[in-house]
C-alpha cells in the first residue's frame, strides 16, 4: 500500500464509532513477504515430519464425518494429552487450551483484566501484550528492565508493589531478547502480588529450546493458585499453522476461563489435529536439538563478527550493535533473508532455522556489514 492509501484507510477507520483506546492503533503485523529465507517470526522452519502429517491427515479425515455436530466443548482428550506431555503431576483439570497461546492470554485478560484493571509487563517483551491489553480495555503498565535487558527479583517485586497490577505477564524465555528469567524472579513477583491477589502469567512459548539447566515455572505451580504457565504448539512443535496454545494452572483458574471462552472455541478439526500430533511428541521435538545447535552457532559467529548477541534460551537470537539496524535489516532482505526489526534501536532478531538457512543468514550478514 502507498502512504496515500494508508492515510485514506486511517481516515475511513476514524469515521467509525471505534473505541477510543483503539484509535490510531495498528494491527499486529510481522511482514509476510515472499522471500527465500523467512527467519522473522520464530517458527520452526523444519517442515512437519511426514509421519505426523499423515497422522494429522487421517485424524482430520475421520473428524470430518462428524462435523455436523459441535465438538467436545471441554476438549477432554486434548487436555489429558497436554497434561501428560507437561508432566509435573498435572492432570486435565490443570490444563486449558485455545486457538494459539495469544487466545489463551486474551482469555486471561477477559477473565481477570478489563476496564479499571491493570496488567504489568517488562518491555522489551512480546509485542502482543499491549495489543491484547487494549483489546480488552485493560491498562497496560510498562515495567522497566536494566540497560542490558535483565530483571532482578528485587526490581521486579518492587515494581509489582509500586503498581499493584491485577495481572503480570512474564515472558520467559523473553521475546525478543531470547533470555530466560530465573525462577527467583517468578517467585518474587508472585509473592509481591499476594497482597493484590495478582494473577502471574509466565509465557513459556519457547521453553523447549531452553539451555540445559534452565527450569520451567511449571515447577512452581504447586501451592500457587494464581500462577499460570502458558505454552504453545507453534514453536518447538512446528505447528504454528494449527493454532493451538495452552496453559497449566490451578483448576480454579481454568474454571474462570470457562466463563469467557466462546462455546466450542476449539474446532473438531483443531482438536483432531492436535491430538494426533501429540501422539508423536518425540518425532515432533526431534528438530529441537538441531535448532539449538544452529542458535548456538549464530551466537558464536556473531561474536566472531564483533557483534553482541544476547544469551538465548530460545530459537532466535537478539543482537546488536548497529548504528542503523534498519539499514542492515534492509540489506539482508535485499539478499533474500527476512529477519525482524523489532523496533529496538541498534538491534535485530533472527530465527534459528536449518543449517542451510543459518548459513544463508550469516553469509548475507557478513556481506552487509562489509559493504
Ligand atoms: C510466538 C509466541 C507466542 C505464540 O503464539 P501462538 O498464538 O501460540 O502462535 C506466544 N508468546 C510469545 C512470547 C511468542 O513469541
Amino acid at each position: 500500500m502507498t502512504n496515500q492509501q494508508e492515510q485514506a484507510k486511517t481516515v475511513a477507520l476514524e469515521a467509525l464509532p471505534l473505541r477510543d483506546n483503539l484509535r490510531g492503533q495498528f494491527p499486529y503485523g510481522a511482514p509476510q513477504l515472499e522471500v527465500t529465507h523467512l527467519l522473522n517470526t520464530n517458527e520452526n522452519t523444519h517442515p512437519v515430519p511426514q509421519v505426523v502429517a499423515d497422522a494429522i491427515g487421517k485424524a482430520v479425515h475421520t473428524a470430518a464425518t462428524s462435523l455436523n455436530r459441535y465438538p467436545d466443548r471441554e476438549f477432554t482428550e486434548l487436555r489429558q494429552r497436554l497434561a501428560a506431555y507437561l508432566g509435573h503431576e498435572l492432570t486435565e483439570n490443570n490444563v486449558w487450551a485455545a486457538n494459539g497461546s495469544n487466545e489463551v492470554l486474551q482469555q486471561v485478560l477477559q477473565a481477570f483484566g478489563g476496564p479499571g484493571r491493570k496488567v504489568l509487563s517488562f518491555p522489551p517483551t512480546y509485542s502482543m501484550y499491549p495489543l491484547l491489553a487494549s483489546g480488552t480495555n485493560t491498562e497496560y503498565i510498562s515495567g522497566v528492565r536494566a540497560d542490558d535487558f535483565t530483571l532482578t527479583p528485587d526490581e521486579a517485586a518492587r515494581q509489582v508493589k509500586d503498581t499493584a497490577p491485577d495481572i503480570v505477564f512474564l515472558c520467559s524465555p523473553n521475546n525478543p531478547t531470547g533470555t530466560a528469567l530465573g525462577l527467583d524472579v517468578v517467585e518474587a513477583v508472585y509473592q509481591a502480588g499476594e497482597q493484590f491477589n495478582t494473577i502471574v502469567v509466565v509465557d513459556e512459548a519457547y521453553e523447549e529450546f531452553s539451555l540445559s539447566g534452565t527450569k520451567s515455572a511449571l515447577t512452581l505451580l504447586q501451592g500457587r493458585e494464581r500462577l499460570i504457565v502458558s505454552r504453545t504448539m507453534s514453536k518447538a512443535f512446528a505447528l504454528a499453522g494449527a493454532r493451538l496454545g495452552y496453559l497449566a494452572t490451578s483448576p480454579q483458574v481454568t474454571d474462570a476461563l470457562r466463563l469467557v471462552r466462546l462455546p466450542y472455541h476449539l474446532s473438531a478439526i483443531t482438536q483432531a489435529a492436535a491430538n494426533a500430533a501429540l501422539e508423536h511428541v518425540d518425532v515432533l521435538l526431534a528438530t529441537v536439538d538441531e535448532i539449538k545447535a544452529q542458535r548456538d552457532r549464530i551466537v558464536h559467529e556473531l561474536e566472531e563478527m564483533g557483534l553482541k548477541p544476547a544469551v538465548s534460551d530460545s530459537n532466535f537470537v537478539f543482537f546488536g550493535w548497529f548504528e542503523d539496524a534498519h539499514a542492515v535489516w534492509q540489506g539482508l532482505l535485499d539478499r533474500g533473508v527476512l529477519i525482524r526489526d523489532v523496533g529496538i534501536p541498534h538491534h535485530l532478531r533472527v530465527t534459528a532455522g536449518t543449517a542451510e538457512e543459518t548459513t544463508a543468514f550469516l553469509v548475507a550478514l557478513r556481506e552487509v556489514i562489509s559493504a
